[in-house]
Formats: structure tokens, sequence, C-alpha cells
């Protein structure tokens, strides 16, 4: 337990954190969970966290230690996709029982690797800790080195009870378990000037395949992927990079950072969503990867392929531009999706009424004004009746947020388009782009919006 409470207060302490970096000693130890009000939902807790950031890795076996509620609630919760296995998507657990809570569940959790390795031949099992084996003592690191030793395979402990905190805690927790058992542990089998690792990017609806090709074609190759479409070798060789981007900086800075300080490689955080955010992602890599050695002609074919790129983009996008030009949007998102959304909106003459701040740090508040001005409406905390009184007052013409929200626009009887983790249509790069404006294109003009605001036949007369 007292490793888990370390690892925690180091996760509190990260230097690469803007919020920890702001915050006096003593409220760094407590963390960053918020008290919740009576009523309000609590989101994932560690261990969904951590199962998330780990679960793209598409190859291994995650096999959750705990009661069978714990896996299923957790079991495909994002649309990760992949190119190759799709063991990453069976559900394994060791559904402890009430005997196992009065006499250990160690055992049964030595046979559960035996048997997944047997039946399913993975490279690697990650084991991740839940509420109920933490808080009965069983030791999970013990158990996987004894596995390891006995089936000469890594047996990965991750160390994330949900108890231990907050969902983006578990994502740390993850990248954690990666730093101390996974990263570094393999050679990869050549290596050339022009790879780089992605940290923070989970695939989600294919994304990484619409960014990917731009990467080939400058000759960049994508060594490691944390954690989308990964194999385990990939993760385990990547500490060999030569530059790191950073797509999501909240959940995953601590990787970035100590793979920087343990072996030098560089990183920055960018991302993927809008046609000039994705220009500068490709212009940085670029300039990283010539600062390191890469020749120096790798700029100007990176400045090549972007305006050769954005010219095909805003081709696409002319279309649109006309219909979507003052059509407001209610952005109901967090983190870097609040700012890399806002700028990729605003390029296509969108006026964004709102955007919330919940989940963003520091930085990306930064961000936000720099693309949206002093004078930004960033909304911290917005209950479902402020929304459906923003979208029934019409201040809004179309709402983006995730899954959960999509009812109170549908209640105001106003388009929504869902833009986070379980959405179905991909939005990175180029084509992502011209993808995400057609989408909105396609909501807003939907005809159903008519039909449902004419009053129902009964109620006429
Ligand atoms: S809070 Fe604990 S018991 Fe509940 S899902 Fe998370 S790990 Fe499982």
């Amino acid at each position: 337990m007292s490793n888990i409470s370390e690892k925690v207060q180091a996760v509190f302490q990260e230097p690469g954190c803007a919020k920890n970096r702001a915050k006096l000693e003593k409220e760094r130890k407590k963390g960053c969970t918020k008290q919740l009000q009576p009523g309000a939902a609590a989101g994932g807790c560690a261990f969904d966290g951590a199962k998330i950031a780990l679960q793209p890795i598409t190859d291994v076996v995650h096999l959750v230690h705990g009661p069978i509620a714990c896996e299923g609630n957790s079991w495909d919760n994002r649309g990760s996709k992949s190119s190759d296995s799709l063991l990453y998507r069976m559900g394994f657990t060791t559904d402890i029982q009430e005997m196992d809570v009065v006499y250990g569940g160690e055992k049964r959790l030595f046979r559960a690797i035996k048997e997944a390795i047997d039946r399913y031949d993975p490279p690697a099992v990650f084991v991740y800790q839940t509420c109920v084996p933490a808080l009965i003592g069983d030791d999970i690191e013990a158990v996987c080195q004894a596995a390891k030793k006995q089936f000469g395979r890594p047996v990965v402990p991750v160390q994330s009870p949900g108890f231990a905190g907050s969902k983006n805690l578990g994502n740390k927790l993850a990248g954690e378990a990666l730093l101390d058992h996974v990263i570094g542990t393999e050679e990869p089998s050549n290596t050339t000037p022009y790879d780089v690792n992605i940290i923070g990017e989970y695939n989600l609806a294919g994304e990484l395949w619409q960014v990917q090709p731009l990467f080939d074609q400058l000759g960049i190759r994508i060594l490691a992927c944390i954690s989308g479409n990964a194999k385990y070798r990939e993760i385990a060789s990547c500490h060999r990079a030569k530059a790191t981007m950073l797509v999501c900086s909240k959940a995953m800075i601590n990787i970035a950072r100590k793979m920087e300080e343990r072996y030098g490689i560089p990183f920055f955080e960018g991302s993927f969503y809008g046609i000039s955010d994705m220009s500068d992602a490709l212009r940085n890599l670029a300039g990283l990867l010539v600062g390191r050695g890469a020749p120096a002609e790798l700029l100007s074919k990176t400045e090549l392929l972007i305006r050769r790129e954005e010219q095909k983009a805003w081709e696409k996008l002319k279309v649109y531009q006309k219909r979507l030009a003052g059509k407001r949007v209610l952005l109901i998102t967090g983190g870097v999706k609040s700012w890399s959304v806002v700028s990729a909106l605003q390029e296509v003459g969108m006026e964004i009424v709102g955007t919330s701040v919940k989940k963003s740090t520091e930085e990306d508040k930064e961000r936000i004004k720099k693309v949206m001005g002093e004078e930004a409406h960033m909304i911290e905390e917005m209950t479902p009746r402020e929304m459906y009184r923003m979208l029934k007052e019409a201040r809004a013409d179309i709402m983006l947020s995730g899954g959960r929200s999509q009812f109170v626009a549908l209640k105001a009887k106003m388009p929504w388009l869902d833009i986070n983790q379980e959405r179905h249509h991909a939005y990175a790069g180029y084509e992502g782009m011209v993808a995400l404006v057609a989408e909105i294109d396609r909501a807003l003009y939907n005809p159903v919006w008519q039909e449902v605001r004419l009053p129902a036949p009964w109620s006429e007369g």
C-alpha cells in the first residue's frame, strides 16, 4: 500500500504539470481531486483512468484483479481502433469472490495469469489493481514478479485502485507503470534519425491513421504511439526515439517529461485538431528531429507538404464556409480539445459562444485566451439546466460535447455532435478537420430539427 501512496505523491509532485507548480507545498500533497457536491457525478475512478490509458495497447492481455463489476464498467469504453491484434478488446478479470476476500486473492491472480498466457500467448500481461484486493492487501507486484519468473514473459502490475483518486490520476499511474516496467526493457530492431513517439493519442475512431500517412510522406517513423494502436514491443523499445509529441498534456505528461530526463528525448505539446495546429505539429516535430541530427532538408519537405495539404483541405472546406459562417457553437469538452477545437472551428468562420474549462490546465486556458481573445467565455462549471436554457433560448446553434450531455441538447431540440471519446468519426489532421466540419454541417442542417420543433398533432387546435 505504501507503494501506491508513494506513487500517488510522486505524481502529485509532477514538475511538468503547470497546475501542480502553481500550488503551495501543502495543497500539492492533497492532490487534484475536488470535493464533490452532493448529486454530482463522480466520473471514473483511478482504475478506470489507468485502464482507459493502457487498453489501446492491442496485443496484450489486460487482466483486472477485482470483483467482476470493475472490469464490467471499464470494458471497451473507448473506441480505440487496432490495425492488427484484437486481444485488447477481450475482457479478463479474476472475478474475486467472498472466499478470496477472506483468504486473499493472490493465488487466484497467479492462476488467472497462467491461464491467460496458456490460452492466448500474449507478449505481456498487464495486471490492474482495484479497490477490494488493494484493501485486503493482495500484493500484485509480488504476484507479477513471480509470474514473470515462472512464465518467462513480462507481467506488468498497474497500481491504480479506484480509491487512489480520480480518472486523471489513473492516467498518470498508468504512465508510471509503463515507465517502471515496460519502457526501455527492449531494443528496437533498427533506429533511424526520423524516429518519434506520440504520447496521449489513443487512435479513437482511427484518428492516428489520419495523421500517420503525413508522417510516412515525410519519412518520419512512429516508433511508438502511447497508446493508440500500440504493440507491447513498440512501447518497450520506444526509448530510442529522437523526439516526442505530447498530444493531451494532462493525461501523460509524466511519461514525456521522465523520458526526456532519462533518455534525453525532447518533447513538445501539440494537437492534431484543426488545420493550423496540424501544420504546427508537423513543423515542430521536424524541427526537433533536425535538432537531433536528421538532415535539414526535412524542414523544407515539411513546408512543402503543409502547403499542399492545407490547400487541399481549404478547397474542400470552401463549400462549408458559407453555410457555417457565423453559426454559434457551445463547446462542452475539456483539456486539449477546449482550445484546439476552438481554433479549428474559428478557421471556418464559426463563433464560439462558450468553451468549458473544467478539465483544462492553466496552459490550456492561456491558449484559449490566445485564440479567443481576453474576453473568451470560459465555462468552469455548467449545470445541465444552464446548458438547456442556453440552447432553448437559441444563444447557440449547436452543442459539441460528450455523449453524456447529448440528451440536454436533444431535449432543447437543438443539434448536437459528439466530439468526446465515444465518437464514431475521426477528426484528426487535415482530413479529419474536413470530416468534423462536414459532420457539423450535417447536424445543423438536418431536417429533423424543423420536424421536432413543430407542435405535436394532438396539441394543435
Ligand atoms: S472505484 Fe474501486 S470498486 Fe469501483 S470500479 Fe473503481 S476500482 Fe472498481
